[in-house]
Order: structure tokens, then C-alpha cells, then sequence
């Protein structure tokens, strides 16, 4: 960090000294621009992949993060619970914006939420991005499902052998060892591992971003109880998921070339001279409140904001005539990986608000209507005697985003009855019919595919990006996101595509970096 802010200082200065000579030239650097190498938009997956290679590199970087950092403490409360939520848990709203609206204090929380015509969308703000209020689950599609959403551009193979693994490496992401599932917390993950049997399904444990010793504790009570009080979405106060703030991003920010700033809201990017980037960003306080107005320019920009917040982003500097040569696909191609609720009525006890994050998938891959796979999960808000589970499914990437120049703001539209829509709805009805058949349950209620945790799209491969996420028209600005991708991970949770790809990109990136070719 030492060399990191020397260097910085010995930039501002000659920024600051040659400004002096030649104030006049339009589009020369204002004293009060910061020049900085590479800046990262956002700390999600992408962008803490990103910050950590272009660190490695020794690549001066800047990630701007909109929220707070969330640091786990011994005393347990870093994070507010589903009983008692406050600001903590909700980023910028007067009220809850899950399990009904809760009047909470505005605060800069962890969990946001784009309201959208057809299908909501929920997401995380913070240092560590979505990983901080997700599930852990690290789920690695089959090759067969990819190709049915992925060009051929992208190598299934290398990522498989190369990508994944080195993913994996870092997060070390592992199954729910049986002593934790053998426990009265996990009843519903047993439950529906036999349930799939009797039905003839396939189901298996998943690879969790879990720290299972901490669960361990938990149950011993020697940790706050969270992970199996089935505390998820608001972030875990025990410290069982290991959110990417403390593996990826600490990496990133050890090695004294990545400083990361949060409370940074970017609200513009445009085309600076000389092909660099400027990066205009609201400094807020945890009220929201705007205390300063920053402006970067860099050589590198890398798009991390996540689906909804790196379209937005592009399609404002397209309306504004910021980055004139994106193209007319900014905002399209954008989906919802298929996520369908769906709720069991059983005659057994379940727990059903215990135990979480989810810990098993059932796999329907041969489902004749089309494939899926359906992942239990603990919500705060279930009676006895029923579970709840998230599919995933293919879905068609049929959704936009546009922007919106009087709220200044991208409407995102998705069609959620449209023929693809229904085929899917049908596909999750065949699967309950026959998990029902076999074991004399049935659905508790009718399937709710009205929210999203897993917006995809809206910046695609092919469409606005190159198959590395090099922006067409711009050679340095990158998409390293989650709005690279075309609506779907192949039914499967999509972070763990999302970093691969990212590791993938930012390997060409550096390549090339190297070859001094950028
Ligand atoms: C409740 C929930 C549970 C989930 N569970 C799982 C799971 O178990 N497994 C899985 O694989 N996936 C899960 N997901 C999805 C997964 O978290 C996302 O797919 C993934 O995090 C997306 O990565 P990303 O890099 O695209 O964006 P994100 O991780 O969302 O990161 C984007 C970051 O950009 C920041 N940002 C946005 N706009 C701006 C701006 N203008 N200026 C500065 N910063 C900005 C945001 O605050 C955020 O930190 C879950 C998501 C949610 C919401």
C-alpha cells in the first residue's frame, strides 16, 4: 500500500504540474483528476477477480465499491437478522425489501433490490459485492448444458481444467460434511435428499463457499448461531460464509497495489483523450448523503457492477454520448437463470426455517419438458411442515434493460409469460408432479418466478463484448461481470461461472498487458 500511495502521490504531481502548461488543451486532465492505471467498477465476483490479477500484475488499481465494507467481529453482530433487520440489512430504504417491509433507518445496507416490469431483482452492495448476503453454493455447469447457452468461443474444456480449478483454489469451497447434516438444524436437506430418492431423482450435496468448522461451532455454541438459524440474506454474523472481502479482495489489497474505496458510487464513465476512460463517482456517507464528487481517469476500466449495474452504466454513457461507439445491443440479451420458487407441503416436521445456506441439489437434467435443477433453502417466513427450494432452469435471454433518461435510471423488462417462460413453468410443475407422486406430498402454493437473485446479462459475449469482455469499439474497457453473460448459467448458481470467466478474461488481458499489445 506504501508504494501504491507514493506513486500516487508522485502522479498527482506531475498530473497537477503539467496541467500548468497546458491548461488550454481540450480534454487535458483537471488538478482535481486522480490518474490511476486501472480502475475496477464494483467488488462483486468479477470485480474481485479482477482486482486480484490485475494486483498480481503489479497493476495499480482502484476499486469503487457503492457500499460499506462488513467486517466479521468475535462479537457477532456485524450483521442484522431476520427477527430484529435494521438499516444493516437493506441498502438506501426506508423498509425491508424481503419477508415483508419492516420500517428500518435509511442506511447503506447489504441487500438491494431492482424493481423491474415482470421480475424483481435482489443484489448485494458492499465490499465483497453478492457474496456477501448469497448462498455459497459453487456450482460448475456440465459441459452439455453450457453449449446450450455459451458460444463456442468459450472453451468448456480450458475452463473446466484451468478456470474452475483456479477458482476453486481460492474460494475452497466444500460439500456439508455429514455430522453438520446428520444434525436437527439440516432436517430439510435429509429430508429432500430421501424425498429424490423415492421419486427416482438425482440429488447430491453441493460444493459450499462455507467454513463448515465454524458451523461446527456454532452448534457447539461456541459461535453466534447463524448459518444454522438459517440466517442467509442479510449476511452471516458467525462468519461461516467466506465472502470474497476475505479471500479474493484481501489478497488483492495485500499485495499493495489495489486500494479499494468504499461508500463510491459511480455514476458516470466516458471516453477520455488518448483512449483512456473517466470515471465520475459520488463519495456518500452510510446515510446515503453525497459528501464528495470524485473523478478518475484511467487506462484500464474493467466493469464490475454487477448485470443491472454495469447495463445501467453503459447504456447511460451511450444516452449521454459518452462512449459513442457502443453498439445498439447494450441492454439486451438479459435473463433471469430461470429461478423459480417452489414450496412443498409435507406431513413431517421439517425445520424448514433452519439450516442454511442450501446444502443439496436435486439434478433434473433428463426432465422431459426441459432441464433444471432445484436447490432447498431456509426462509425465515415458512410454517412447519414444509421446504422450500429455488430451481434453475435455460432460460432465453428475452429481457432488456433501457435506459430511462427522466429518472436517469435503466427499466428492465422481462417477459414472464412469454413461450420460453411457460415451457420452463411447465418443466418445474412435471418436476414437483413427480417429487409429489412419490412421496404423497404436494406444492404448498402456486411457483413464484416473480424475484431474481441471479440477474445475467445485458453487456453480452458476442453481442456487445468480445468473446473476452473487451467492449467492441473500446480497447480498454472491459466487462468482467455478471452482464457478460446471456441470461443463464446453465442451471447452475452463477457465480461460480462468472469468476472463471472472469479468471479466463483477465488471463487474456494480462497476456497481452505483458506483450505491452494494449
Ligand atoms: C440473495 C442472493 C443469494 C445468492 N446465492 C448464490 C449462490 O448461492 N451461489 C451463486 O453462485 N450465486 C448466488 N447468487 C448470485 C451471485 O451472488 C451473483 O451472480 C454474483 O455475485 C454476481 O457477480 P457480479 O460480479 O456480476 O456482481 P455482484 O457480485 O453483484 O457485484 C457487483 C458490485 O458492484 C457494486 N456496484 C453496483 N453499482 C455500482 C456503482 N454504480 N458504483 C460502484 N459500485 C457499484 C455493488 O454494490 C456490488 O458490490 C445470489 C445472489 C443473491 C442476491
Amino acid at each position: 500500500m506504501r508504494k501504491f500511495k507514493r506513486r500516487q502521490f508522485l502522479q498527482a504531481t506531475l498530473a497537477a504540474t503539467a496541467t500548468i502548461g497546458a491548461s488550454n488543451l481540450r480534454g487535458f486532465a483537471s488538478p482535481s483528476e486522480e490518474h490511476i492505471e486501472a480502475v475496477v467498477i464494483g467488488s462483486g465476483f468479477g470485480g474481485s477477480v479482477a482486482s486480484l490479477r490485475l494486483a498480481q500484475a503489479g497493476i495499480e488499481t482502484v476499486v469503487l465499491e457503492r457500499g460499506r465494507r462488513w467486517e466479521i467481529t468475535d462479537a457477532g453482530d456485524t450483521f442484522s437478522t431476520y427477527e430484529k433487520p435494521d438499516g444493516r440489512s437493506t441498502w438506501l430504504s426506508p423498509t425491508t425489501i424481503i419477508f415483508g417491509e419492516t420500517p428500518i433507518d435509511v442506511y447503506t445496507g447489504v441487500l438491494d433490490i431492482k424493481v423491474g416490469d415482470g421480475v424483481n431483482v435482489l443484489r448485494g452492495a458492499g465490499v465483497g459485492g453478492s457474496s456477501l448476503v448469497y448462498n455459497g453454493v459453487t456450482y460448475q455447469p456440465t459441459k452439455e448444458l453450457f453449449y446450450r447457452v455459451f458460444p463456442r468461443s468459450i472453451n468448456y474444456e480450458e475452463l473446466d481444467r484451468v478456470y474452475y480449478p483456479r477458482v476453486r483454489s481460492i474460494l475452497k469451497p466444500s460439500p456439508i460434511p455429514d455430522d453438520i447434516l446428520q444434525s436437527p438444524f439440516y432436517l430439510t436437506s435429509r429430508i429432500v435428499l430421501e424425498q429424490a430418492a423415492k421419486a427416482n431423482l438425482k440429488a447430491r450435496k453441493l460444493d459450499m463457499n462455507i467454513d463448515w468448522d465454524i458451523v461446527r461451532q456454532e452448534i457447539a455454541g461456541t459461535k453466534v448461531a447463524s448459518a444454522i438459524d438459517g440466517q442467509v440474506y442479510y449476511g452471516i454474523n458467525s462468519g461461516a460464509k467466506q465472502s470474497l472481502d476475505r479471500n479474493y479482495l484481501s489478497m488483492a489489497e495485500a499485495t499493495g497495489f489495489v486500494e479499494i474505496r468504499p461508500l463510491h458510487v459511480v455514476i458516470d464513465i466516458e471516453e477520455a483523450n488518448r483512449g483512456r476512460f473517466r470515471v465520475s463517482c459520488n463519495q456518500i456517507d452510510e446515510q446515503g448523503i453525497v459528501v464528495d464528487k470524485k473523478t478518475i481517469v484511467c487506462k484500464y476500466l474493467f466493469l464490475a457492477a454487477g448485470s443491472i449495474g454495469t447495463t445501467e452504466l453503459l447504456l447511460r454513457a451511450k444516452n449521454n454520448g459518452k462512449l459513442r461507439r457502443l453498439n445498439n445491443q447494450v441492454g439486451q440479451l438479459w435473463g433471469t437463470n430461470g429461478d423459480t420458487i417452489g414450496t412443498v407441503l409435507t406431513s413431517m416436521q421439517t425445520n424448514p426455517t433452519k439450516g442454511g445456506p442450501a446444502a443439496t441439489v436435486i439434478e433434473d437434467f433428463d426432465n422431459p419438458i426441459g432441464p433444471l435443477v432445484v436447490e432447498q433453502l431456509p426462509l425465515p417466513i415458512l410454517p412447519e411442515g414444509v421446504y422450500t427450494s429455488l430451481g434453475m432452469a435455460i432460460t432465453k435471454p428475452e429481457g432488456s434493460l433501457t435506459y430511462n433518461a427522466s429518472t436517469k435510471t435503466a427499466d428492465l423488462v422481462w417477459p414472464r409469460n412469454s413461450a420460453n417462460n411457460e415451457k420452463i413453468r411447465a418443466a418445474y410443475l412435471d418436476f414437483y408432479s413427480r417429487l409429489n407422486e412419490a412421496n404423497g406430498t404436494s406444492l404448498a402454493e402456486e411457483l413464484n418466478d416473480n424475484t431474481t437473485a441471479h440477474p445475467l446479462g445485458g453487456a453480452t459475449i458476442g453481442a456487445v463484448c468480445n468473446p473476452y469482455g473487451r467492449v467492441r469499439g473500446y480497447r480498454n474497457l472491459f466487462v468482467v461481470d455478471g452482464a457478460f453473460i446471456p441470461g443463464s448459467t446453465a442451471c447452475t448458481n452463477p457465480s461460480f461461472t462468472i469468476a472463471a470467466l472472469a479468471e479466463r478474461n483477465m488471463d487474456r488481458f494480462l497476456n497481452r498487458y505483458r506483450k505491452h499489445k494494449y
